[in-house]
Formats: C-alpha cells, sequence, structure tokens
C-alpha cells in the first residue's frame, strides 16, 4: 500500500440543509462539511478531503475532479434525478477502475448506487424518531476497527427496514434493530470490478446522527477500507495476440476430433 494520502471527495447534493430550517440548524454548512471533518479528525494526515455539490458545474464531479478521487462518498436524497447520467457513467466508470465508492443514508436510491447494483434498491422506512441499535455482525472487520462491544444505539433514527432490495451483499458489516420492531442490514459491503462500495444507513438530515461518534469511526474506517489497493489492472477487455509464450502451429478446426465427436 501507498504511503501517499487517500483523496477523498465528499459529495453531497446540499439541498435540505438550504431549504429546511431544522436540518440547517443541524448541518449550517451542510452535512458534506461534518462528513469532511469527520474524516479528517479519524483519519488526519492519512487523508485528503475535498467537498463537491450537485450545484456546481458537471454537478461538482468533472473527470479531472474524479480522476483524483480514490475514495467517493455521496450523500443523496431529495434530487436522484438531477445527477446528469454523463456524470453516474463517469462515476461508475471510475468505481469499475479502483476508485472506492461510500453510499450514504438515502443513497440507496441515487442513480449511481442503483446502477452499481441492478436491482430497485427500495426499503421501507418511518419518520417516527425511534432507537436504532446497531449489532455489528462482522467484528474482525476492517470497518468497525475500534469500535466498542457487540452493538451502539443512536436515539433518534428515521427507521429504515427490509425487504432491502439489493443483491446479496459481499458482506454484512452490521444489521439493525429500530425500536418498532423492524430489522435492516445497515451496513453492507460490494465490489464492482475493482471497486468496493460500502452502505451504511443511518444518516438522516433530521437527526445529528453525523456527529455520532460511532458512526463517525465506521465512515472513516470505511474510506480506509474502501481505497484502492491491488495490481494495476483495470479491466481493459483486448484481444492479446500474439501469445506471451509460443503456442505450438494447431489446426483451427481439426477434422479428427470433429470426427470422434460424432461418433
Ligand atoms: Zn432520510
Amino acid at each position: 500500500m501507498t504511503d501517499k494520502p487517500i483523496r477523498v471527495t465528499v459529495w453531497n447534493e446540499f439541498i435540505h440543509e438550504r431549504t429546511c430550517e431544522s436540518t440547517r440548524m443541524i448541518y449550517p454548512d451542510g452535512i458534506h462539511a461534518v462528513l469532511s471533518a469527520a474524516i479528517r479528525e479519524q483519519l488526519g494526515a492519512a487523508v485528503e478531503v475535498r467537498t463537491a455539490t450537485l450545484d456546481q458545474p458537471e454537478n461538482g464531479l468533472t473527470a479531472e475532479i474524479l480522476a483524483r478521487t480514490d475514495v467517493l462518498a455521496w450523500w443523496g436524497h431529495a434530487a436522484h434525478d438531477q445527477v446528469s447520467d454523463a456524470v453516474v457513467e463517469r462515476v461508475h466508470q471510475r468505481v469499475l477502475e479502483g476508485m472506492g465508492f461510500l453510499a450514504l443514508h438515502s443513497t440507496h436510491a441515487s442513480k449511481i448506487f442503483r446502477r452499481m447494483m441492478a436491482t430497485s434498491c427500495m426499503l421501507r422506512w418511518r419518520e417516527a424518531a425511534e432507537k436504532e441499535r446497531v449489532w455489528i455482525v462482522d467484528p474482525s472487520h476492517p470497518i468497525v476497527d475500534g469500535l466498542e462491544g457487540e452493538f451502539f444505539e443512536l436515539p433518534q433514527v428515521e427507521m429504515y427496514g427490509e425487504f432491502f432490495d439489493i443483491p446479496r451483499p459481499d458482506e454484512l458489516i452490521t444489521i439493525s434493530w429500530f425500536e418498532g420492531g423492524e430489522v435492516f442490514r445497515s451496513g453492507c459491503t460490494f465490489r464492482r470490478g475493482k471497486g468496493k462500495i460500502f452502505y451504511f444507513s443511518p444518516g438522516h438530515e433530521a437527526f445529528p446522527l453525523y456527529y455520532d461518534a460511532n458512526v463517525r469511526k465506521i465512515i472513516a474506517n470505511a474510506v480506509r477500507w474502501a481505497a484502492p489497493r491491488g495490481s494495476s489492472y483495470v479491466g481493459d477487455g483486448r484481444n492479446i495476440e500474439p501469445s506471451l509464450s509460443p503456442i505450438a502451429a494447431k489446426h483451427v478446426v481439426d477434422e479428427s476430433l470433429h470426427a470422434h465427436l460424432k461418433k
């Protein structure tokens, strides 16, 4: 692994914070500002964090910015449709090349997440300020490094419940239980191409969830986990003639083999 800092871009649609007074009180500079601060606080010099928002040119995600992004964290809810298809295509391509992707909270319904999952990604929800108990079901996973105990609790959340229409996750890291009785696969990993994807559900805009120490730790751990690793291969499907090693001359169609198969 390289010693270079992980280049993180935190993307936020940045709408609720400008249109809803109660959200503005929790996140006066936007959810992206609090997420960035959390990642910097946890990872220090190991990261370089920038932010991007929907209202910027090319939705803040130009080819140049994405080329310099190792991990993209995404928060969207009210304006999934306003993200341009060209940007979705570009983000998807970068994930296949190895860029990590953190899908936060209502990002489950974003164009990019649904495209990568190829399912509806729909779920059930309820806004009743109920308690969530987040059970750690993969305690040796790097995404839960440093968390204490078997679970942690969030006093007031929006409930997200099963059935969550996602493909079977590669790894299930957390399962949440809610006061009203539902359960939810709240922390899931996927791989697409060389890219690592982590979906994490706590993060509703009406509650200060991104100030919670456990949530912050999980998101920072996920940045480190999702950072590109491995070989330089980038999935460039291509014809590889001539071969690396000599291949003895063969008939393309061997008549004797055909005769043998017809017996
Ligand atoms: Zn929400």
